[in-house]
């Protein structure tokens, strides 16, 4: 990160322009320690629900931090309603797969217990610390819900009927994933505006024959295959988090402006109200 870069932070508070924000403890240290910021520097906001505000430090103490919300730069902006269902993997395995896949823009994390699942100890706090700092380095307007890990059985059994689920499915019929998405269309036989989804990767000793016979049986269920080669299990999902953006999810959208150096006129920043 470059000296110019503009911190961008999330933080819990509401955010509206005038308002004036304590950081907490991690946002003092990354602004202080990490990125060095003085009295009056420039900072971006986001809160998940508010849009994406330009703030600047208006107090940088030992005591305390606090950030003035100036222009909304940007609208609130959701990803798609896409679950990412997986197997817990092992500790830098799922790490990578959660910071990876909030850059891809899923919206929950949902651990699912199957009978192959090997490591179920997972630290959601942690988890959570590393999806926000993917989404704040990564333009996005929320955070991603980390839930805590469930049975397959109670997964299925809870499932939305209205939510269609994406399984990745390393063994028995499934059609390729990009001609399988392409199809799922609504009635009138355009790509389908449905508009809840989930993916469902196993873990890396695969699905057990059973399973992977009881998820294609149920009706919510299109088996996807993700080509020849067995990936392992964070690349799959991934893999197929990554195809699902570019045909069902929001691939067509651009990223936004960079933000604009201090001191440009307001007529010329972009975002605004
Ligand atoms: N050990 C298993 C592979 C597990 S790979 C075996 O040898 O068969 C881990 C998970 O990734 C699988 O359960 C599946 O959900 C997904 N996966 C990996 N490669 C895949 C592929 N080519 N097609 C579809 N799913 C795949």
């Amino acid at each position: 990160m470059g000296p110019e870069m503009i911190p961008r932070l999330y933080v819990a508070a509401d955010l509206r322009p005038g308002l004036e924000i304590a950081a907490d403890e991690r946002a003092q240290h990354y602004l202080r320690n990490v990125m060095r910021r003085a009295l009056g520097d420039p900072v971006v906001l986001f809160n998940g629900r508010d849009g994406e505000f330009q703030a600047e430090i208006a107090r940088l103490d030992k005591r305390a931090v606090a950030l003035r919300v100036a222009a909304k730069r940007r609208e609130q902006d959701d990803v798609p309603d896409l679950w990412l269902c997986f197997a817990p993997l092992k500790k830098d395995a799922v790490d990578f797969l959660v910071e990876k896949g909030t850059e891809l823009g899923a919206a929950v994390f949902q651990p699912v217990i199957t009978r192959r699942t090997v490591s179920s100890r997972l630290n959601l706090d942690r988890l959570k610390a590393n999806a926000i700092e993917a989404a704040e380095q990564t333009e996005r307007l929320t955070i991603p819900e980390i839930r805590p890990a469930v049975e397959l059985d109670a997964l299925l059994r809870n499932w939305p009927r209205d939510r269609r689920m994406i399984l990745c499915a390393e063994a028995g019929a499934a059609e390729p994933i990009a001609d399988a998405l392409s199809r799922i269309t609504d009635d009138d036989g355009s790509v389908s505006k449905a508009n809840a989804w989930g993916v469902l990767c196993g873990p890396e000793g695969g699905f057990h024959v059973s399973e992977l016979d009881r998820l294609r049986d149920l009706d919510f269920v299109t088996p996807v295959g993700l080509g020849p080669r067995i990936l392992r299990a964070d690349t799959a999902a991934l893999t197929a988090l990554a195809v699902f953006q570019s045909i069902l999810g929001d691939g067509r959208k651009r990223p936004p402006q960079p933000m604009l150096p201090i001191g440009t006129p307001e007529s010329e920043r972009a975002g605004g109200e």
